[in-house]
C-alpha cells in the first residue's frame, strides 16, 4: 500500500495557535501549481509498481486552490502513478471556503472525503483562534458538503483553551456530532513557538489551561463521542461507521509514502525525506528540474523508537509478536521491563498487544519518552 501527501501552502491569514507552513500570497499560486506537477513527474518512480491507496490534500488551505488548479494536479498523478480505483482522497477544507458551488464541483473531481477546519462553533473561542469563519458558517459548510453529496466527512476541533469552559465543550461536541459527520479529530491545543498564542503567553497575556480541566475536557471528549456512537481508534481521532482515515492510519503503521510540496515529509521505511518549508525556492527548483530535500536516515534505534511511538498513539497499541519479530529478544524483554516501571493503570498488556488505557493516552508524552531507548 502507498499514500501520497499533497501540500497546498495557502492560507488567507494565519490562525493564532498554527506552526504549519503557509503563505498568504495567492499571486504565486499557477507557478505553485506548475511546480507541483513537475514535482510529481520527477518523483514519479519513487512509489514504483505499488497501487496508491490514499491521497491527502493538507495544508496550509487545500479549498483555496479553485476547481481548474485541482484538475490539473489530478490530470497529474493519474497519469503518473497506479491509483486504486477506491482510493480514499481526502481534502482539507476551511468553512469559509464551502459554498454550494464549489462543493458541487468538488464532488464532480475524485475526492471522496472531505475533512473540515470547523475547530470551534463558539465565536468567542474563534476569535481568539482567529479563525475565518464563524459557527454558522462552520455547520453551514457541513451542511452544504451533504446537499453536495459528499458522504465520508471529517471535522477538526481544538480543546484545552483556557477560555473554553467544560460544559462548554460538552455541549460544542453534542451540536457537532449530532451533524452528518463520520470522523471527528479532536486536538488539545498545543501552543507552539513562532505562533501568536506563544507569543501571547510569553508576554503574560493568556493562560495556559491548567491540567485539571485540560483532563476534564479529555474526559468529554471520551465520553460524548461514545454517546453519539464515534469509536476512537487514536489518541485525537474517532469514527463512526468504521470510517477510519485511511491515510493517517497508514502513518501510524509506518507504511511508507510520498509527500509533495513545500514542507511535505516523505517516508521510505528507513528514510525520512523532508521538502524545505519555502514556497518561492520550491518554486524555482521544480521549473529547472532540481528538487532540495533533507534526508533523514534512520537507525534501528529511531526505527524502534517510532513503533513505541506511533504504536501507542493507537487504540490497539503495539503488537508485541511483530516487535519480538522486527527487533529480537533482547529488545522485546527490555520493553516489558521498562513498561513495568509505569504507573499500572496507564497501560494494558493483552492479546500480545502493549496499549495505553484513557489515562494513559492523555499523558502519553511522559510515557512514551520513558519506554524509548
Ligand atoms: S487555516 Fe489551517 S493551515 Fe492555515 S493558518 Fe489556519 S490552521 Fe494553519
Amino acid at each position: 500500500m502507498s499514500g501520497i501527501y499533497i501540500h497546498i501552502p495557502f492560507c488567507k491569514s494565519k490562525c493564532s495557535y498554527c506552526d504549519f507552513y503557509s503563505v498568504a500570497n495567492s499571486a504565486i499560486r499557477a507557478d505553485f501549481i506548475k511546480a507541483l506537477t513537475k514535482e510529481i513527474e520527477i518523483r514519479k518512480d519513487e512509489l514504483k509498481d505499488q497501487k496508491t491507496e490514499t491521497i491527502y490534500f493538507g495544508g496550509g488551505t487545500p479549498s483555496q486552490l479553485n476547481i481548474y488548479e485541482l484538475n490539473i494536479i489530478f490530470q497529474k498523478l493519474y497519469s503518473v502513478f497506479n491509483i486504486s480505483g477506491d482510493c480514499e482522497i481526502s481534502f482539507e477544507a476551511n468553512p469559509d471556503d464551502l459554498d454550494v458551488e464549489y462543493l458541487q464541483n468538488l464532488k464532480q473531481t475524485p475526492v471522496n472525503r472531505l475533512s473540515i477546519g470547523i475547530q470551534s462553533i463558539d465565536d468567542r473561542i474563534l476569535k481568539i483562534m482567529r479563525r475565518r469563519h464563524n459557527a454558522a458558517e462552520a455547520v453551514g459548510a457541513v451542511e452544504n458538503s451533504i446537499k453536495a453529496g459528499f458522504e465520508n466527512i471529517s471535522i477538526d476541533m481544538i480543546y484545552g483553551i483556557e477560555s473554553l469552559k467544560e460544559k462548554q465543550w460538552e455541549n460544542d461536541l453534542k451540536n457537532v456530532l449530532q451533524l452528518p459527520v463520520t470522523h471527528l479529530s479532536a486536538y488539545h491545543l498545543g501552543i507552539e513557538e513562532g505562533t501568536l498564542l506563544y507569543r501571547k503567553l510569553k508576554e503574560g497575556k493568556i493562560n495556559k489551561t491548567d491540567e485539571k480541566s485540560s483532563f476534564r475536557q479529555y474526559e468529554i471528549l471520551l465520553e460524548t463521542t461514545r454517546e453519539y456512537g464515534f469509536e476512537q481508534y487514536e489518541i485525537s481521532n474517532f469514527a463512526k461507521d468504521c470510517k477510519i482515515s485511511k491515510h493517517n492510519s497508514a502513518y501510524w503503521t509506518r507504511t511508507e509514502y510520498l509527500g509533495i510540496g513545500p514542507s511535505a515529509h516523505s517516508f521510505t521505511g528507513n528514510k525520512r525525506i523532508i521538502n524545505p518549508p519555502d514556497v518561492k525556492n520550491y518554486i524555482i527548483n521544480c521549473n529547472n528540474g532540481l528538487l532540495q530535500s533533507e534526508t533523514d536516515t534512520l537507525s534501528v534505534t529511531d526505527i524502534l523508537n517510532e513503533t513505541i511511538m506511533l504504536g501507542l498513539r493507537t487504540v490497539k497499541g503495539i503488537n508485541l509478536a511483530s516487535f519480538l519479530e522486527k527487533f529480537g529478544y533482547e529488545e522485546h524483554y527490555s520493553l516489558l521491563k521498562r513498561t513495568e516501571s509505569l504507573n499500572p493503570g496507564y497501560y494494558k498488556i493483552s492479546d500480545n498487544h502493549l496499549y495505553l488505557t484513557p489515562v494513559g493516552m492523555f499523558v502519553s508524552d511522559n510515557i512514551i519518552s520513558t519506554l524509548f531507548i
